[in-house]
């Protein structure tokens, strides 16, 4: 059954990059196929753009961008309202494009396309307040102060993880803020982003404000990083990639927002019910399969109810059911690829053979190639990849701790900062690790912590400005002063 007979809109799945209101073949005529990672079927093609398609599609933003800019903020608002009462409107659809191509439980991929429809209807109002400043003037005779205005033209590169909500969460910053943008989807998952672009044509944004080009990562990125056209580049990703694009950006000294990778503690305090917090632990680890940037990646139990905590947690664990993500019982779908799976093997046989002991996680229960049963190991340390690198698949990964300053030693031992969990009821104990955490975004008891209002984003090598919020437009907005001098003589100047 191809892609398109699963829809009960076949328009949503389209096979071309969209550029200045059109769909567009690649000139070369080079395609790739993309497959669904829980079947390796083939689920379509997506042609490779060539370099000039992807300047023309700069060439459409810088045309497009007078006239956007110039609409009222209202105006853009109701633009953007109606983009997002489409994504609700094509709800099923959207998860169900999202889960062939990423792999996701059904029910995962509507809470993202949830979560992503929520950050256009959010920066759709926040676009309506961009105030700029009234100066106390020091300079006599003159009124100073500041207005907001769009920085120009946005590139955003987007992972595979979260197809959707990482497009939305910065396209709508910017087209709000006046902005017109170019998505480089993940190669993984271009269905999303191209579903959103036929959801924003039918919305009304006009041909150059939302564009989604296709092709050689490196290449395409190396011509938007070069282009002095392109005011500001917007990239979630890996930190080895988010490097390379922040060195590309210096030429044209360009405005970078990076949101990269994470190395989340989970930090669970004596005080804690061992089970309640071995439960809250598997759900923060878990998620699409660990391939998230909050996933819990290192799980630091104090000693005194360390072995309750992996009892409970393993218990748990076993309950979660692994396989294809259009099941409705399923919990884990599919690693994105191969090297994924072969990647987190290599990570679990690392920690095994520095003394980890494997307490679950068997293999042969896999239920296909891309499949990667949730494993338990304890007895991790800092030496061990598992502690060192994300590991980005249902890997957990626990360790004991004796008090609070050998655990934030230990929470805080990794180049990533993007986030942290702590569970405890001790509000000293809180407030301590509060403030002693480097991480940009610290969740106390709660697994739940990202949405449209929160400034998202890391500190460290986890990335650069922050995401959602009352901060997420300021990437896309440009601050000019004024100074109106000459005024005559100006009551409270
Ligand atoms: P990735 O390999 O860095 O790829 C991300 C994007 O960069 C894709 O569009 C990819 O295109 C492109 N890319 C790859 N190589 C490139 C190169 N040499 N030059 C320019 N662009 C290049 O990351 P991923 O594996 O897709 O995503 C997982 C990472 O994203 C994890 O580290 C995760 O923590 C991070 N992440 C962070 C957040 C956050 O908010 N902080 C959220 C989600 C994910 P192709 O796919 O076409 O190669």
């Amino acid at each position: 059954m191809t892609m398109s007979n699963k829809l009960s809109d076949p328009r949503l799945f389209r096979q071309h990059a969209y550029v200045d209101g059109k769909w567009t073949y690649g000139d070369g005529g080079r395609e790739e196929a993309v497959n669904d990672p829980a079947t390796g079927e083939v689920l379509g093609h997506i042609p490779w753009l060539e370099a000039d398609q992807i300047r023309s599609a700069v060439d459409a933003a810088e045309k497009a961008f007078p006239q956007w800019r110039a609409l009222r903020a209202d105006e853009r608002c109701e633009r953007l309202l109606a983009w997002y009462d489409l994504l609700q409107a094509n709800r099923e659809d959207l998860a169900t494009i999202m889960t062939l191509e990423q792999g996701k439980p059904l029910s995962d991929a509507r809470g993202e396309v949830e979560y992503g429809a929520s950050f256009i209807r959010w920066f759709a109002e926040e676009g309506k307040r961009t105030f700029g400043e009234t100066i106390p003037s020091h300079i006599p005779n003159a009124a100073l102060g500041t207005i907001k205005e769009p920085v120009g033209i946005a590139a955003l590169i987007t992972p595979w993880n979260f197809p959707l909500a990482m497009i939305t969460r910065k396209a709508a910053a910017a087209m709000a803020a006046g902005c017109p943008v170019i998505v480089k989807p993940a190669g993984e998952t271009p269905f999303s982003a191209l579903a959103l672009a036929e959801l924003a044509e039918r919305a009304g944004i006009p041909a150059g404000i939302f564009n989604v080009v296709l092709g050689e990562a490196a290449q395409v990125s190396k011509l938007l990083c070069d282009d002095e056209r392109v005011k500001v580049l917007s990239f979630t990703g890996s930190t080895r990639v988010g490097r390379l694009l922040l060195e590309q950006c210096a030429n044209t000294v360009k405005r970078v927002s990076l949101e990269l990778g994470g190395n989340a503690p989970f930090i669970v305090g004596p005080d804690m019910d061992p089970k309640e917090a071995a439960y809250a632990a598997v759900a923060a680890k878990f998620q699409t399969a660990g391939q998230d940037c909050l996933a819990a990646n290192r799980i630091l139990v104090h000693e005194s109810i360390h072995d309750d905590f992996v009892e409970h947690f393993a218990e748990r664990m076993s309950a979660l059911t692994v396989g294809n993500g259009l099941n409705s019982e399923v919990d884990l779908g599919p690693l994105i690829h191969g090297q994924a799976v072969d990647k987190a093997a290599q990570i679990v046989d690392d920690a095994i053979s520095q003394g980890a002991t494997l307490v679950a996680g068997d293999q042969s229960q896999a239920p296909g190639p891309n499949f990667f049963m949730p494993v338990l190991l304890t007895g991790v340390t800092p030496k061990m990849k598992v502690w060192r690198e994300e590991n980005f698949a249902p890997v957990a990964g626990v360790t004991a701790y004796s008090d609070d300053d050998q655990v934030i030693e230990m929470a805080n031992d990794t180049e990533y900062g993007l986030a942290a969990y702590v569970y405890t009821h001790d509000i000293r104990r809180i407030w301590k690790l509060l403030r002693a955490l480097e991480y940009g975004m610290v969740s106390v008891n709660s697994v739940k912590m990202t949405g449209p209002p929160i400034p998202f984003g890391g500190v460290k090598q986890s990335g650069l400005g922050r995401e959602g919020g009352t901060s997420g437009i300021e990437e896309y907005l440009e601050t000019k002063y004024y100074c109106l001098g000459s005024l005559g003589s100006v009551s409270g100047s």
